[in-house]
């Protein structure tokens, strides 16, 4: 059982103006506000401060230096491997920072720190806009902001972190800087890409885009069967496709929902989920090859509202499940990478089970490499290799399943994603962002956090 931190004996002064909730084990909604959306990580915190606004978090940094107990930030909590909750440590949690302002006119939003993906779609949706967001909607602004942020419109408007205008952070010292392209702007460059590593972001200033209420979106599905020619088919089909389509391939056993007819639940499944962000009869226009290949068992891709397509997926990544999560982009849908997409789709068991192959190109590779701290521009596909179990019975079987998927795909391996790692070395953090980039991101380390005070994320040490 981990040990209560005394704020007493730590310093009164520093919690004077604290004006959010401390939480500490024994206390009733410990339980509640240690568990992160990942069920397997089980961690017990000495502290959880849930911070209001700006003077909170200062406070908390302030704090939690005089205990030098390791310290986590959580956003909307979604870290695969866990990283925004530790055994005996303090949590900064932000999920009661839930304010978003958007200007219509200016087309932009201010949106603190604790936000979800799904209430900020509400927010900007009710003035007819959108920004590239996760597509998943109780998913965290924060976190996916600052690894990147891929998403429905990233192959028309760039990734999240193209999106953003400025940032204001509270550094590892507990003091507020902004950053901008104009305001400590090596800071920018690191913050978009380079995870928490830097400071605790209390609020992003977005672009917005002017999004349709309707689009022309949602799965496409065809037996696992007929996936070798299905994916050969959809490899030709999006060579050509407009930045207007985004597409993700799908394999898993078709979930037991009410949208699905009872004769496919639990039948291994391939499916092409589009989202076509511009006119609905440009986009059937597009998707009318896609929508008569084979034999599918069924089409929801239909007009239907931008906020409904965001939060489709909620259910099927639902908080508690136990995940375990492979990554890797690759540069092309090659004969071989299909071959192996088949072998190992048809070995899905878990009924939550999930394989995405994300559609990567348009936008997003416009974007000048060295904008942003973001590797992986220039990828064809990103692969994530989702093992998962509702419960602990039946997870390790699917962690291996999800290993030996991975390392089919190897030869292949390109770059990869950093909010798609899981606890897997520095090595591999420094894959993901190359050896340039990294280097930057090390020399920014040590001018924002020369001590590593923000280190249980994916970590750049400054030495
Ligand atoms: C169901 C699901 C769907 C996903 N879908 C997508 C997707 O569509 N697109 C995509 O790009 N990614 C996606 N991801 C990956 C996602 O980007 C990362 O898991 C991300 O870390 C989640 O952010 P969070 O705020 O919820 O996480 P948290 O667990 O709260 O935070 C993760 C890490 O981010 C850092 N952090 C969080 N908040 C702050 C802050 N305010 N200041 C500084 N550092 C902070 C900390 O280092 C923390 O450890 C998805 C993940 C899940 C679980």
């Amino acid at each position: 059982m981990t040990a209560a931190v005394d704020t007493k004996a730590t310093g009164d002064e520093l919690w004077g103006s604290f004006a959010g909730e401390f939480i500490q084990p024994g206390d009733v909604t410990y339980d509640e506000h240690r568990r992160v959306w990942n069920g397997a990580i089980d961690r017990s915190p000495a502290l959880i401060a849930r911070c209001r606004g700006v003077a909170d978090v200062i406070a908390a940094i302030r704090f939690a230096r005089c205990t030098a107990l390791p310290v986590a930030v959580r956003g909307g909590g979604h870290s695969y491997p866990g990283h925004s909750v530790c055994d005996a440590g303090i949590v900064i949690d932000l999920g009661l920072m839930t304010g978003v302002r958007v200007d219509p006119q200016g087309r932009t939003a201010r949106v603190q720190a604790g936000v979800l993906w799904g209430e900020l779609d509400r927010a900007t949706q009710a003035f007819g806009l959108a920004t590239t967001g996760g597509f998943v909607g109780h998913t965290g602004v924060a976190g996916l902001t600052l690894g990147g942020g891929i998403g429905w419109l990233h192959r028309k408007h760039g990734l999240t972190i193209d999106q953003l205008l400025s940032a204001d952070v509270v550094t590892a010292e507990g003091e507020l800087v902004k950053a901008s392209a104009t305001e400590n702007p090596e800071l920018f460059w690191g913050l978009r890409g380079g995870g928490g590593n830097f400071g605790i972001v209390t609020e992003f200033e977005f672009r917005l885009h002017p999004i349709r209420p309707a689009v022309l979106a949602g799965p496409i599905y065809w037996p696992m069967a007929e996936a070798p020619a299905l994916l050969r088919f959809y490899r030709e089909w999006i060579a050509e496709a407009p930045d207007e389509l985004m597409t993700i391939v799908m394999q898993r056993r078709a979930p037991a929902v009410d949208f699905l007819p009872a004769e496919l639940h639990g039948q291994l499944i391939v499916a092409v989920t589009c989202c076509y962000a511009g006119a609905i009869e440009d986009g059937e226009e597009v998707l009318r090859p896609l929508k008569r290949f084979g034999s599918p068992l069924l089409d929801l891709c239909r007009p239907k509202p931008y906020v409904d397509h965001q939060s489709m997926f909620d259910a099927a990544y639902a908080h508690g499940w136990h995940y375990y999560f492979r990554a890797c982009d690759v540069a092309q849908l090659t004969d071989d990478v299909i071959d192996v997409m088949v072998e190992h789709g048809n070995r899905i068991v878990s009924p939550v089970t999930t394989v995405g192959l994300w559609q990567m190109g348009g936008a997003v590779a416009r974007v000048d490499d060295s904008a942003t701290a973001f590797n992986g521009r220039h990828a064809g596909f990103t692969f994530n290799i989702n093992g998962n179990s509702k419960t602990a019975e039946g997870f390790e079987a699917e962690r291996q399943w999800a290993r030996a998927y991975w390392y089919a795909l190897a030869p292949h391996h390109t770059s990869v994603y950093v909010n798609f790692l899981m606890d897997e070395g520095e090595q591999r953090i420094r894959q993901a962002y190359g050896y340039a980039k990294y280097e930057r991101l090390k020399a920014l380390k040590r001018a924002y956090d020369p001590t590593n005070f923000f280190r249980l994320n994916q970590n750049i040490p400054p030495d």
